[in-house]
């Protein structure tokens, strides 16, 4: 057409250039609005204790309210203007969006999720339509790529600012961004050119030339004629004669590319974690596949300026193809698999870029939008349909490497079949191959710095008088599980890879041997995380972190509790009411019992009157507070970095909260007459953090260092001075673990945990390592 001519023939003006970034920051705050769900899902599960299908039904229900925008509402941009459309559905991003953040369920949250999508999904196919009418042609496959980066580039934003705000900020941040799109998109958006000379609304004409002006093109006198067929009617022009062609070969590709998409989405960050990239060293297959998807888009568009989109989508198509046939040629080797997937994302994002770059002007103007909304819509089945890891097994929906866990748990086996296992004798357990035993999944940590493998190992057995079997319900993911993956427990416990980790654990009794006379089979039981000799001096005195003859399941390379069973001892079990749910308790044998050794040790120093500083309010720091608040009178001060901690420790009895902003110090001085408190107990002592703690202990107070990794610097001057006291803490005895029971089954301590699938043991350290899990990781097997 002739206004499509004028400006192909001229270069990009100011205000073309405008429009095409408008439409990027659009994309990136849609895609920040889109992805921010999958990074704040384990925030929300934790804050609502929500169950794996409620998480479920807040993910898809953004993409759901997508599939049915793009189906539904961006149709209408073909009536009543691309510009007013796009208007509308940013109002109802940010609506949803604002909404979201201040959501008191999880039901309206779905809500604001399914709102949020919608305006998304009606918004996404009409974007690349103007993007591309104010794009000289030569340079439109180009711009589309640029634009169809925005969308990774924001989800990258959302996940960077859930990390540091928690979601709640986050959401109110994205509403904000959206809002502020909205009002550039008032003031500067153009509407569609092509939208005016077919739909042609009133004053059609004197818009149009308006807007070749400020592209410094010549008006035109008339509208251009309009082609017959289009009075026929939308679905006519959609569905009918050529169109339908159209329609089925554009379809079948858009449902090609989302299903590639969504099956590199969900294998890459799998194989990496297969191939031994933990989070700790900040590659996580989310970020890895974000690049390649930006890497893939930006190819295609530097591509674009030299061969035609056509050709390059063809060849993204062909190329991804390949990938996906080289993918499942070589599942087996971790390694090109993990290579695969990733030329999979790369070929699939510059495939999408390509086709929507070119869906648009497949169809005629007037229903341009329809046309590449239904594409889109029906693309969206194409992720439903991404073989999953784990392919065609029979049964419910298999999740993300399941198979390739079996391919690693054959390999297992044979590893096991041909060497016998030999375990160190010590505190009564007998030394014995125990091949005999039914098959059983436990997670193996085989090489220091990296991931823990879902192995099948056979299942242990009494093979000492007072040995206790227990049928794990939930094992704890713990910072310390971290520590040794990073081989800083090799030298203090050298245990001998591999074995199973795992230290926070609780279930119900499954075995006994002969001696065993304090639990039954049955029994719901949590365990003491460190197994007793019961007859050395500091076992007499109470102090079982302290005997002689000792170990530690799960640390010391006795196999620990991330597996369906586990071997300890009768000393180690408390039991529990036998409605307690293990999975409920499980972190408090390690994280609870650590907070509460500590907070039990100070009671004495805490009569009323007195103020403790609880220092990082964490997995062990949300403990300690409801351990202060149940049993001391004190004045119960919280410092943290993240705002969300401060809410929750509030929430459980916290009296003052302090943010970790480097003014803390003088804060807790300022609540504290000038002096600091009289206990300050430090759950994090690395980073700054033990300097901080003991600069807030008041003269003739008590500093508890109960967390690790940093050092402490005290002047002995301002210790003998001041008669400041540290005092270190190792765990806790099973009479603390007992009497911290009666706490949690009177209600007043309670552990706020996110679970897990045992198989997703690798992903729930990740989520640890990166800081993503607010309360404690619990492991469900
Ligand atoms: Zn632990
Ligand atoms: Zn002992």
């Amino acid at each position: 057409m002739l206004i499509q001519d004028l400006i192909d023939r001229a270069g990009m003006s100011r205000f073309q250039v405008a429009v095409v970034g408008i439409c990027l920051v659009i994309n990136l705050v849609d895609g920040f609005d889109v992805l921010v769900m999958g990074f704040a899902a384990s925030g929300v599960a934790v804050e609502w204790s929500l169950t794996e299908s409620q998480v479920g039904l807040l993910l898809s229900s953004g993409l759901v309210g997508m599939a049915l925008g793009s189906a539904l509402v961006a149709p209408l941009a073909d009536r009543i203007g691309r510009r007013p459309l796009t208007l509308v559905c940013l109002a109802a991003c940010a609506a949803g969006m604002a909404l979201a953040a201040v959501g008191t369920g999880p039901a309206v949250l779905a809500l604001c999720r399914l709102l949020t999508g919608l305006g998304i999904g009606g918004m996404v196919a009409g974007l690349p339509v103007i993007n591309s009418e104010y794009t000289p042609r030569r340079l439109r496959g180009t711009m589309i790529a640029l634009y169809a980066t925005g969308l990774l580039l924001g989800g990258a934003v959302a996940a960077l600012l859930i990390s540091q705000y928690g979601w709640r900020a986050t959401f109110a941040v994205g509403a904000a961004l959206t809002l502020a799109m909205l009002l550039v998109t008032a003031l500067a958006l153009p509407e569609s050119l092509d939208y005016l000379a077919h739909r042609r609304p009133a004053g059609a004409l004197a818009r149009i030339n308006g807007l070749l002006g400020r592209m410094r093109l010549a008006p035109v006198e008339a509208l251009p004629p309009l082609p017959p067929r289009e009075r026929s009617g939308v679905r006519a022009a959609v569905l009918r004669g050529q169109g339908a062609v159209r329609l089925a070969l554009l379809w079948t590709a858009y449902f090609i590319m989302m299903a590639g998409f969504y099956l590199a989405a969900s294998w890459t960050p799998r194989l990496l974690e297969q191939s031994g990239y933990s989070a700790g060293q900040g590659v996580s297959g989310g970020v890895l596949l974000n690049l390649g998807g930006i890497a893939g888009t930006l190819l295609f568009g530097a591509l674009a300026l030299r061969a035609p989109g056509r050709v390059l989508t063809m060849l993204a198509f062909l190329a991804a193809g390949a990938a996906f046939l080289t993918m499942g040629l070589v599942l087996g080797t971790t390694a090109a698999a993990l290579a695969a997937a990733v030329a999979v994302g790369i070929s699939v994002n510059a495939a999408g870029a390509g086709l929507n770059a070119g869906a648009p002007g497949l169809y005629p103007a007037g229903v341009r939008a329809t046309g590449a909304g239904w594409a889109m819509a029906f693309g969206r089945l194409g992720a439903l349909t991404a073989p999953r890891p784990g392919g065609a097994a029979p049964g419910p929906l298999p999740g993300p490497g399941d198979a390739v866990q079996h391919v690693r748990a054959a390999a297992g086996r044979g590893r096991a079949r041909g060497r016998r296992h030999h375990l160190v004798r010590r505190a009564g357990l007998c030394a014995r191959a125990h091949d005999q035993g039914e098959p059983m999944k436990a997670v193996r940590l085989h090489d220091y710095h990296k991931h823990p493998v879902v192995d099948e190992v056979p299942e242990p057995e009494p093979s000492g008088p007072l040995d206790v079997i227990v049928r794990i319900g939930g094992a704890g993911v713990c910072r310390t599980d971290l520590h040794i993956i990073e081989g800083q427990w090799a030298e203090a416990m050298a245990p001998r890879l591999p074995y199973t980790i795992g230290h926070e654990n609780a279930g119900w009794v499954h075995a006994v041997g002969e001696g065993v006379t304090n639990v039954r089979v049955g029994d719901t039981v949590i365990l003491h995380p460190q197994p007793s000799c019961g007859l050395c001096p500091a076992c007499r005195a109470g102090r079982d972190m302290q005997c002689a003859d000792a170990f530690f399941p799960g640390v010391s390379g006795h196999d620990g509790g991330m597996a369906e069973y586990l071997r300890t001892t009768a000393r180690a079990c408390v039991r529990l009411d036998p409605d307690t749910d293990p999975a409920d308790v499980a972190a408090l044998a390690d994280a609870g019992i650590t907070a509460y050794h500590a907070v039990r040790k100070a009671l004495p120093l805490l009569h009323p009157g007195t103020s403790a500083v609880v220092l990082g309010a964490g997995g062990l720091g949300h403990i300690g507070v409801q351990a202060l608040a149940a049993l001391t009178a004190a004045r119960i001060i919280v410092v943290d970095r993240n705002p969300g901690a401060l809410h929750l420790a509030a929430s459980i009895g916290a009296d003052a909260t302090v943010p970790a902003d480097g003014d803390h110090v003088e804060a807790v001085r300022a609540l504290t007459g000038g002096r600091g408190a009289d206990v300050v107990f430090d759950f994090v002592a690395e980073q700054g953090a033990e300097q901080d703690a003991w600069e807030m202990t008041a003269p003739a107070g008590s500093l508890f260092v109960v967390g690790y990794g940093g050092e402490l610097w005290i002047p002995t001057m301002a210790l003998v001075a001041e008669e400041k006291n540290v005092i270190g803490n190792m765990v806790g005895t099973y009479t603390d673990l007992a009497e911290l029971m009666v706490l949690a089954q009177a209600g007043k301590v309670t552990l706020h945990t996110v679970r897990y699938p045992l198989e997703e043991a690798p992903r729930a350290l990740d989520d640890l390592a990166l800081g993503r899990i607010r309360g404690r990781a619990i492991l469900v097997p």
